[in-house]
Formats: C-alpha cells, sequence, structure tokens
C-alpha cells in the first residue's frame, strides 16, 4: 500500500517506516502535521497512519482534511492517548482504526490489510465522460478503451474535472483540490497540466473533452467548448 507516516518521534518513524517498507509497503513520513497536510494533498495514499501529538498541531485536524475530501483514504490512529473520550473522538471524526502506542508492527501489518479488505469491497462507480473512463480506485484511465499513461498529478486533476463534468472549473477550484498550499497562484502551473492531459486525453481523431473557457477556467465536457 501507499502510506503516509506522520509521527514527530524520530527514533519511532523510522523503526515503523522500516519495518513497513520490509513488508512491502510504500512509505512516506511526514515529521509536522503541516508536512502530513502537503503530502497528502500532493500524493495518492491509500492510508494515513497518523499521531495525534504533533510539534504544530492535533494530528485530528489532518484527520478532518482528510474526511473532507472526495477520496477515501483509511486512516489508522497511532497515539500514546489511551483514554476512552480520545478514542471515541478519532473514530466520531471518521478515523478508521486506533491503535495505542507502544504497539507491535504485526498488529499494524494486520490492521493494514483489515483496511485494504475493506478498500477492495469498496470501489467507487467508473467515471465516464463520452469515450473517457475512470477507476478512480485502481486509479486507471481509459480513452476510447485505450489505457492512458497519466501520473499521479495528471489523474488527480483529470478525476477532479471528471466529477465535475460539464461544471467549469477555476484554476482556484482546481488547485484547491488538486494542489498542495504551496500552490502559487501566479505560477501557469496548471495550465502546463492541462496541456498535456489535452495530449493524453484528446487523441487526434477523437471528440475533444478538455475545453478551456477564457477567463474562467477548464471545463471537461463532451459538448464541446462554451
Ligand atoms: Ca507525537
Amino acid at each position: 500500500m501507499r502510506l503516509l507516516l506522520v509521527e514527530d518521534a524520530a527514533h519511532l518513524a523510522d523503526a515503523t517506516a522500516r519495518g513497513l517498507r520490509a513488508h512491502g509497503h510504500a512509505v512516506d513520513v511526514a515529521r509536522t502535521l503541516a508536512d502530513g497536510r502537503t503530502k497528502v494533498a500532493i500524493e495518492s495514499y491509500d492510508a494515513v497512519l497518523l499521531d495525534l501529538g504533533l510539534p504544530d498541531g492535533d494530528g485530528t485536524e489532518l484527520l478532518k482534511a482528510i474526511r473532507a475530501r472526495t477520496d477515501a483514504i483509511a486512516v489508522i490512529v497511532l497515539t500514546a492517548r489511551d483514554a476512552v473520550s480520545d478514542r471515541v473522538e478519532g473514530l466520531d471524526l471518521g478515523a478508521d482504526d486506533y491503535l495505542v502506542k507502544p504497539f507491535a508492527l504485526e498488529e499494524l501489518l494486520a490492521r493494514l490489510r483489515a483496511v485494504q479488505r475493506r478498500a477492495a469491497e469498496w470501489r467507487p462507480d467508473p467515471l465516464v465522460v463520452d469515450t473517457l473512463e475512470l477507476d478512480p480506485a485502481r486509479r486507471l484511465a481509459w480513452r476510447n478503451g485505450t489505457a492512458l499513461d497519466l501520473t499521479t498529478t495528471e489523474f488527480a486533476l483529470l478525476e477532479f474535472l471528471a466529477r465535475s463534468a460539464g461544471e467549469v472549473c477555476s484554476r482556484a477550484r482546481i488547485s484547491a483540490k488538486v494542489w498542495d498550499e504551496h500552490y502559487d497562484p501566479a505560477s501557469n502551473v496548471i495550465d502546463v497540466y492541462i496541456a498535456r492531459l489535452r495530449r493524453k486525453v484528446d487523441l487526434p481523431g477523437a471528440v475533444p473533452l478538455l475545453h478551456t473557457v477564457r477567463g474562467a477556467g477548464y471545463v471537461l465536457d463532451a459538448a464541446g467548448p462554451r
């Protein structure tokens, strides 16, 4: 699984990441709430392992941000807090599971397997716009039945536009959903990604789907430009 471990204690973060990697997981580590937020915004994680006591804030803030997203990232809270009220709060905020420190790596691995089983049962419907099809669960996309080779960010942008198909999406809306807090509104990064997507999605001979609405943003629509 693609994992983000948010843990400020260096020795624990290193040992846990090493153990998870040894069991085939791809693990990024964030040592602060801010770094966790950034990584969640730019990467596509299957699960976040979240410490609550972080130097710059409470991990529950990140949990809330994750649950405000349209995708389904599993969250396992890892914390020294074992009071019943803390556990209930975490679960009420949408944590999938709870592990009290110190925990055994084997137990964390077992919880991850349980999360993965639940994710396999929950599969969002493919998104279909004309002859473009996206499978968000597997992060795969096809145009006219041909698989598209998309980067993580390209897929996230295309998924956002497909979920908003027919609606004009401003750069501000796109950046808020697909880019992180360090997105520079003065940059042309969205335009660059749109151009890349257009080359991959709107193949020669296919009905163009990705349209620029001058002064407003972009729209993914089989009906053509406005
Ligand atoms: Ca901590």
